[in-house]
């Protein structure tokens, strides 16, 4: 501990670098914005499933591959000091879903729709659109190996778009094939990059025997032609997993909703399989995509569990809220309902119990407080009521107390007169208190 006595202050301590406070009013878009997807959720079915945030480093060692961004050089990780454990602050959310599916045995009588909202960790540059705790809203669709359960999805998150009011997101789909078809493109890469060994960077050169899907998703632009030309997994496709692709394309096809097939589109992690998917916008820059998922039939096993297909997506919460400032959504200002103006401490007893019920009838309700010096005057208060946005102001002065009584008026609406109430009677008002102008 800091000895203030000794330095006069202490250190000012400030939020680690990449790990934002959320502060309001901004919070209230973050709190608008989970409110709509727990609707969303129930409509589709998705149950809330919450694991912890710290999970053994192998559950994602295992669960991401060795060989990825992630688990390369973006992961918190350490050393539990009491008992050694390697753990790890979890950079995404599949993994721990399905170890907890897993550990206890969720899919025992058929599939499972999952959705969880909350931080993720990645050691990364901080930058526009890229933190270090960052916060994802996920669904999961565990024991289903359908289409149409990859549909109902995108379809899920595309509800969302139009809900909260976005415009101008592309869908791009792939399908990554399955095992034995990866193989064949993983030659076919191999060969590619090899003829081309001189433009690859330094890490491209060590994950191209290591891992040689990974190097489709790098970010260097002096690779992207490179890239451009490499065999494209699609091509590889057996029969199968194009008939599973089209099965997706003609529900979205018949819904309406508009994508694109893009060769080109590898997840960062080594789970997916089949159908891959991203929600891109060009409105934030570089870090254009706000929703990714796709079908990952093998991690279930992977992680221990008997071998159950599964497919889900990840929406990255700060991009989705920064596209909603760019296009000029608004979410509305939370205001109370009533301000409370109390002119004596010693009401204050009366006061509050008066303002508990009510708040418990549903009446958005924020008093005045005391200083020093007591309350401050009617005037002062009266000021504040007006500033907080509320549409009533509850007047507890000294002649209502006297005869138990409270005076309502109106902040906001010019002509209603303001009226006098017994205290007693007071709840009978939360329903007019509520009712918006
Ligand atoms: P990127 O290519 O931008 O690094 P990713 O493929 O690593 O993304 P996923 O692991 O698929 O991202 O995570 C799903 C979503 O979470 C992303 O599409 C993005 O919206 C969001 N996301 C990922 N990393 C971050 C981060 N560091 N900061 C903020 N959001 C992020
Ligand atoms: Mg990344």
């Amino acid at each position: 501990m800091n000895d203030k006595s000794k330095t006069g202050k202490s250190e000012k301590l400030v939020a680690v670098k990449g790990m934002n406070d959320i502060l309001p009013p901004e919070s209230a878009r973050w709190e608008a914005l989970e409110h709509r997807v727990r609707q969303l959720m129930r409509r589709f079915g998705y149950e809330n499933l919450r694991t912890p945030i710290v999970e053994p480093t192998a559950l994602f060692v295992r669960g991401l591959g060795e060989v990825t961004d992630i688990v390369e050089k973006e992961m918190y990780s350490f050393e539990d000091r009491l008992n050694g454990e390697a753990l790890t602050l979890r950079p995404e959310n599949t993994a721990g879903v399905v170890r907890a599916v897993v550990e206890h045995a969720l899919l025992y009588n058929g599939g499972k729709r999952i959705y969880y909202m909350g931080p993720m960790f990645r050691h990364e540059r901080p930058q526009r659109g890229r933190y270090r705790q960052f916060h994802q809203i996920g669904a999961e669709a565990l024991g289903f190996g359908g289409p149409e359960v990859d549909a109902e999805l995108i379809l899920m998150a595309h509800a969302l778009w139009q809900e909260i009011g976005l415009q101008d997101v592309e869908l791009q789909i792939n399908s990554l094939g399955q095992p034995q078809e990866r193989n064949l493109h993983r030659s076919a890469l191999i060969a590619h990059f090899e003829a081309h060994a001189d433009t690859l960077d330094d890490e491209a050169r060590r994950r191209l025997h290591l891992n040689p899907l990974r190097l489709l998703d790098s970010k260097n632009p002096l690779m992207q032609p490179v890239i451009e030309a490499a065999p494209r997994l699609i091509d590889f496709l057996g029969g199968a997993s194009r008939a599973h692709l089209n099965a997706v394309c003609a529900i979205l096809d018949a819904s309406g909703v508009a994508y694109r097939i893009n060769p080109r589109l590898v997840r960062g992690m080594d789970y997916y399989n089949l159908t891959v998917f991203e929600f891109v916008t060009g409105k934030l820059g570089a870090q254009g995509t706000i929703c990714a998922g796709g079908r990952y039939d093998y991690l279930i096993e992977q992680i221990g569990g008997k071998p159950a297909p599964a497919v889900g997506w990840a929406i990255g919460v700060e991009r989705v809220l920064e596209l909603l400032r760019e296009s000029g959504v608004e979410t509305p200002a939370a205001v109370p309902d009533a301000y409370a103006i109390v002119t004596d401490v010693s009401a204050l007893p009366v006061v509050m119990q008066c303002l508990q019920q009510l708040r418990a009838a549903g009446v958005a309700v924020l008093m005045h407080t005391s200083g020093a010096e007591g309350m401050s005057s009617m005037k002062a208060q009266f000021k504040r009521a007006d500033a907080c946005g509320a549409r009533f102001a509850l007047v507890f002065g000294a002649d209502e107390l006297a005869q138990d009584s409270v005076t309502i008026k109106a902040l906001r609406d010019a002509g209603v007169p303001q009226e006098t109430r017994r205290i007693d009677q007071l709840p009978q008002w939360a329903q007019a208190l509520q009712s918006k102008a």
